[in-house]
């Protein structure tokens, strides 16, 4: 089949398109690249020797979105473009609505003009708030999200499921990822933050490397075992084994449904710590800081509808996702950035 991948060249897109493309799949990305850059796509096609269909542009532009489907034979979209840095969201929050829902809008409007009316989107844990009930399942009621972001992850939900409630043709699959991690056990793909990392495992990482001098523990006096919060870290490389497993059901059902995308284990900050120096052999500099503002103390995943209805389940521990990211830091110091182009 042929799927087209908005975002696919971000993060959590790359590693999807190379399951996709090794699982015999055609993939077509759209991408404006405000957060990520062609060379992601260039070792897609490294690591698969196969060829990606790459077009440049806006997903909220919708003239580009019709003429990739104009000229493609789509059979199902994955949705992940968008803007997800938690605090510039707060800083710039109309630039994230328009930027997130404007995507998820123009794309559906495109794809049912196309007649492609099956979707995979991209949502997170955060649509669940500050619920006091982990492990959390996909049936409890959503929450009050914390930053303009999550907004748009709980709005673009509620836009798709009304969407596919309209026509019945619909197949909409909502995909709640928890905390992904990790890389491509090449090296040669991997996250690619710019500037200071809000996100853990980025900036254990870019400690490791020396690039930042300590990681700041943010807060030991949460109700858990350790004092830390508590996260579901999931192995990028599952999580995109999951939108394969998503991408299968979409196009054999119809409605709306929901799957959260996690391991079903938590692990604190410290426990990851401790994972990260063991899983590479050295040696972390870390201190304890204050809380930051609107930090759960724990959340991870129910991840068994996932498992019964889509035969998906994540297989990578915490050791494999800090060995991974590692090797894709220390190999790729500077991210895809520094590529001497001669090469
Ligand atoms: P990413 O920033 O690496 O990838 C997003 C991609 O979308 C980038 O390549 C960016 O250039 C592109 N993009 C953004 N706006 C666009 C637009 N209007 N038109 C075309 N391309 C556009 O992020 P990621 O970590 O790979 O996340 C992918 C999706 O998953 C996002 O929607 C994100 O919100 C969601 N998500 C991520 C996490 C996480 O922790 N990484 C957790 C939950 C959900
Ligand atoms: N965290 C931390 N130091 C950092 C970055 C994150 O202690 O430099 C903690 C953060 O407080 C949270 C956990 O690591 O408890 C995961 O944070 P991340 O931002 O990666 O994910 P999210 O909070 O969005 O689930």
């Amino acid at each position: 089949m042929r799927f087209l991948l908005t975002g696919g060249a971000g993060y959590i897109g790359s590693h999807t398109c190379v399951c996709l493309l090794n699982a015999g799949h055609d993939v077509v990305v759209l991408d404006n690249f405000v957060n990520s850059c062609p060379e992601a796509i260039r070792r897609v096609e490294q690591i698969t020797g196969r060829k990606v269909a790459l077009y440049e542009g806006d997903c909220c532009d919708e003239s580009i979105v019709n003429h990739v489907l104009d000229r493609e034979q789509i059979d199902a979209a994955v949705h992940f473009a968008g803007l997800k840095a938690v605090g510039e969201s707060v800083s710039i929050p109309l630039n994230y609505y328009e930027n997130n829902l404007g995507a998820t809008i123009t794309l559906c409007k495109a794809l049912a003009k196309h007649h492609v009316k099956r979707i995979v989107f991209s949502s997170s844990a955060t649509v669940y708030g500050d619920s006091k009930i982990v492990p959390m399942r996909e049936d409890l009621p959503l929450g009050e999200c914390t930053n303009p972001y999550g907004w748009t992850k709980w709005m673009s939900e509620r836009i798709l499921r009304d969407t596919a409630y309209a026509d019945k043709d619909w197949s909409v699959v909502l995909l709640r990822y928890f905390n992904p991690v990790g890389a491509h056990e090449s090296g040669l793909i991997g996250e690619d933050p710019t500037g200071i990392p809000n996100n853990l495992m980025p900036f254990i990482c870019q400690t490791a490397a020396g690039v930042r001098p300590m990681l700041n523990i943010f807060g030991n006096d949460y109700d858990t075992p350790d004092g830390t919060c508590i996260r579901d870290y999931i192995h990028v490389m599952d999580l995109a084994s999951g939108h394969l497993k998503a991408l299968e059901y979409a196009c054999e059902h119809k409605g709306t449904e929901i799957f959260n995308l996690g391991t079903g284990e938590g692990c604190s900050v410290r426990q990851m710590v401790e994972a990260f120096e063991r899983a590479n052999h050295l040696t972390l500099p870390h201190q304890y800081a204050p809380r930051r503002p609107g930090d759960i103390a724990q959340s991870f995943a129910d991840p068994a509808k996932a498992q019964a209805v889509l035969g998906w389940q994540a297989t990578h521990t915490i050791e494999d996702m800090c060995r991974d990211a590692w090797n894709w830091q220390s190999h790729n110091p500077h991210g895809y950035r520094t590529e001497n182009p001669a090469e």
